[in-house]
């Protein structure tokens, strides 16, 4: 295997579960993805991305069938992933089940904020669209590298070493040519969360960082500004929706203080499988319509696990003495500018 292939694959490699005996595995699986438009072009990026090549005779290798919409992207990634794990050596068979995808969509013309354009926030973009969603703002400070393209579907080989902003915005409008999309090349820190997120009516939260995702918390509670928060390791990923106003769990509450360094694995330590990171991106798009169409999908944890296909959500209490949404709520995630990086809180973007 050449080294470009070992660096693009290598957060693959390394989960336990695939591992270079999987991966060899998945680059000798041809898949056919049937279906037209967005959702079935988005789950052939997960498929394809990920090794595996195209296929096209259904009597000779395992297919996936994706309708469309934001459900259909859903349950087309989501099966894909199922796939991807069956085929692995010793796999079994893994089915999907899909989360209750709303029956909403993005009413007015409402800004979305997307922090990290990334392995959640590229999903999730696509996924907003796909709602009727059409004016973004995209805030990330990195640059597309070749290990980034198995899952963040928006980027490109030719998009190697660009902004990730720059290439987000062009593989969104590759999908949406009529999109309104901001650009800003800049990490979201303390001091620049008010004037980055200014006028947001959501934001997606994306990051890899703990910081980054304490700073879009507490700027949800302090400016009233619904959120989605969301993290993806390995197989595994969660999401929580934060609707200003409910009484309902902040992530500060879940996760009062960041871990220390080394305590919570990396996804350049422990790796992630793209789909996963696909269906977590658009199920922040799906709590993401629903708070923008005014309901409340806040106060449950929602947990994903690829290994048995399986969601769960589980109610989550506000705390009364939480620093970003207590009586005496003083979260200094928002004002210091100075903030160190702090540990990874999933995959690198
Ligand atoms: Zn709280």
């Amino acid at each position: 295997m050449s080294s470009d292939a070992v660096r693009r694959f290598s957060r693959q490699i390394i989960l336990k579960e695939v591992g270079a005996a999987g991966l060899k595995a998945w680059l000798s699986s041809p898949v056919a993805v049937h279906g037209d438009g967005v959702a079935a072009d988005l789950t052939r990026r997960y498929v394809h991305g990920a090794g595996l090549p195209r296929g096209s005779d259904p009597a000779v290798c395992p297919s996936v069938e994706v309708s469309d919409g934001l459900a259909g992207a859903m349950q087309g990634v989501g099966d894909a992933g199922a796939l991807m794990l069956s085929l692995l050596p010793g796999g079994a068979p893994v089915s999907f089940e899909s989360p209750p995808m709303p029956a909403v969509s993005a009413a007015g013309d409402p800004l979305v904020a997307i922090v990290g354009v990334g392995g959640l926030g590229c999903p999730a973009a696509v996924g907003l669209a796909l709602g009727g969603v059409r004016r973004f703002r995209l805030i990330d400070d990195d640059v597309v590298d070749i290990s980034n393209l198995p899952r963040q579907i928006l980027h490109r080989d030719g998009d190697v070493g660009r902004a990730k902003v720059d290439s987000g915005r062009d593989g969104l409008l590759r999908w949406f040519p009529d999109l309104a999309i901001e650009t800003h090349k800049e990490r979201l820190v303390g001091g620049n969360a008010a004037r980055l997120l200014d006028g947001a009516d959501l934001v997606i939260e994306g990051s890899d960082n703990f910081p980054t995702k304490f700073r879009v918390n507490a700027f949800s509670k302090a400016m009233g500004v619904p959120a989605v928060v969301s993290g993806v390791l390995r197989l595994d990923g969660q999401a929580l929706a934060l609707m200003p106003g409910a009484d309902t769990a902040c992530y500060r509450c879940l996760f009062p203080k960041s871990p220390a360094p080394g305590e919570v694995p990396t996804c350049s330590s422990a790796g992630i499988l793209g789909p996963v990171a696909g269906v977590l991106g658009l199920w922040e798009a799906a709590l993401g319509l629903q708070l923008l169409a005014g309901e409340d999908p806040s106060g449950k944890l929602w947990t994903f696990d690829a290994r048995g296909g399986r969601w769960m959500g589980f109610g989550v209490r506000r705390v009364d003495g939480c620093v970003a949404c207590g009586a005496e709520a003083d979260d200094p995630a928002l004002r210091d500018a100075a903030e160190g990086e702090g540990p990874m809180a999933g995959c690198k973007i």
